[in-house]
């Protein structure tokens, strides 16, 4: 049984990489690296750097792509109300187990057994007997004591703790909006920069997504917003989230301190379901490929992990740290690609891209969920090259895409800013066109399959335009072409 026998057949990757981007990856050069190994949407993490940094780097994000040809989108991330330990003079400390150590909330310099906090609030919302953990769960420390600005705390699981690692209370309860005043400043300064997503971190509900969408309507700005879910109370309100949102990201981190770490591969099926059926796409985040921030190889288990989540029908997979300050940012990439390249291979065998787990549409969009599969079957069945999707804000897009059809989507838009968004989108292959070319969308369709090289003359395509989840405007239409 030849294992990748039919990988090549698929010519395009499924399945999309988000990247973080940091220090390890920030130059020119390493942005484009990153952006030939496969990139689709860079993450601009607002938790680390500043104002001036990320837009440098937004600038090179821009003009890197524009200069390759590529439309890659950009991920503004806002922090939330993470609570974060400050800095160390040699970038870490190391803590080891059993010992005693202080965390202060004092405006100070860390070091060896000092642990300072920018949250003034951690020695009131903390109580003796309670853990503090650190870097996403990675380290445990429990409270012993608490005089005014300083908690005394054991270490109960050690290791080496870097500079602005997050810490979590999973013992207290703090239930703080997830959009700060910091986040708002940065996400004007996002949407000044012309950012094409903008993150929201650690959502407990819809009406912290709606604040967001009137604060991007103010400024004027259009990007597209991401719930991250990492909260319990946001799994609890996940409709509702979806349905106010233009896309989740599981946020496994905080997620999986938060929440028993068994819970959390069932609560990602669940968001990658609900967001498919919901027809929004849905990036999995965190740890993919953690080893690789330091050893040249991932172990099986991060290589399973991916392959699982491209198996159970995720739009897109991401890495943190490994891009953002790790060794081997464009390995990671690659080794990102080649793993979803093969279980999508497999997938594709199997003909089974339509028929990843799927729950039932919501009651309020039946039409589109049902427009969506019966493209997705004929393109199947008429054995479809390519399906040409002229779209002009990336709904009939995103509509298309969620019913994963069988052949790649070639996402035709006058618009730059919705090439890149639909870059996101599982199957998605933007294509930018000048606006006069749409006037003759039969054409345009057999030209740009063409210069995809997906079709040839005698195999034939589909032309899809017009979905509407807006009654009046819904004139949906699907044309089979033959390829001349
Ligand atoms: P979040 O809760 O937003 O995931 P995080 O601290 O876990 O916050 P990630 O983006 O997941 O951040 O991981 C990136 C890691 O890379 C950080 O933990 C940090 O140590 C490191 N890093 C250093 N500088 C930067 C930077 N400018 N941008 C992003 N990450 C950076
Ligand atoms: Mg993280
Ligand atoms: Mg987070």
């Amino acid at each position: 049984m030849p294992i990748s026998s039919r990988v090549a057949e698929l010519r395009t990757r499924r399945t999309k990489i988000v990247a973080t981007l940091g220090p390890a990856s920030s130059s020119p050069t390493q942005v484009a690296r990153l952006v030939r190994a496969g990139v689709n949407v860079f993450r601009l993490n607002m938790s680390h750097g500043d104002h001036a940094g990320h837009a440098e780097v937004y600038a090179t994000v821009r003009a890197t792509a524009e200069r390759l040809g590529r439309p890659v989108a950009v991920l503004a991330d806002l922090c939330g109300p993470k609570i974060r330990v400050g800095t160390f003079p040699d970038g870490a400390i190391r803590l080891r187990r059993g010992e005693r150590i202080t965390v202060t909330t004092r405006r100070v310099q860390g070091g060896p057994g000092l642990i300072p906090s920018q949250y003034r609030g951690l020695a009131r919302d903390a109580a003796p007997g309670q853990r503090l953990l650190l870097a996403d769960g990675a380290f445990e420390l429990r409270v012993e004591r608490i005089d005014g600005s300083e908690l005394t705390c054991r270490v109960v699981q050690g290791g080496q703790l870097g500079d602005r690692k997050g810490i979590n209370l999973p013992d207290a309860s703090v239930s703080a909006p997830a959009l700060t005043t910091k986040d708002r400043a940065d996400a004007r300064f996002a949407l000044d920069l012309g950012v094409d997503f903008l993150a929201l971190s650690f959502v407990r509900d819809a009406a912290d997504v709606r604040a967001l969408r009137r604060l991007v309507r103010r400024a004027g700005g259009d990007a597209a917003i991401i719930a991250k879910i990492e909260r319990p109370e946001a799994l609890e309100d996940s409709d509702a989230i979806v349905a106010a949102s233009d896309g989740l990201m599981v946020a496994r981190g905080d997620l999986g301190v938060e929440l028993p770490p068994e819970q959390v591969p069932v609560a990602q099926h669940r968001l990658i379901d609900l967001a498919r059926a919901a027809q929004k796409p849905v990036i999995v985040a965190t740890q993919m490929l953690e080893s690789m921030i330091e050893q040249s190889r991932p172990t099986r288990a991060e290589v399973t992990d991916i392959a699982h989540s491209v198996v159970s029908g995720t739009d897109a997979v991401m890495l943190s740290a490994e891009t953002a300050a790790g060794r081997h940012p464009v390995a990671a990439v690659e080794m990102m690609a080649r793993i979803a390249r093969q279980a999508e291979g497999y997938l594709w065998e199997q003909g089974a891209f339509g028929s990843m787990t799927q729950a039932a549409p919501p009651r309020n969009d039946r039409f589109g969920a049902a427009l969506s599969r019966a493209t997705a079957q004929l393109s199947r069945d008429l054995e479809i090259r390519a399906i040409v999707v002229i779209s002009r804000s990336g709904t009939t897009t995103a509509e298309v895409c969620s019913a994963r059809p069988a052949a790649p989507v070639l996402a035709v838009s006058s618009d730059p800013a919705v090439c890149r968004r639909v870059g996101l989108l599982w199957g998605a292959v933007p294509v930018h066109v000048d606006p006069a070319r749409l006037d003759d969308p039969v054409r345009l369709a057999r030209e740009v399959a063409r210069a995809a090289r997906l079709a040839r003359r005698g195999q034939a395509v589909m032309l899809v335009r017009g979905f509407s989840s807006v009654p009046e405007r819904n004139t949906p239409s699907v044309t089979v072409l033959e390829m001349r």
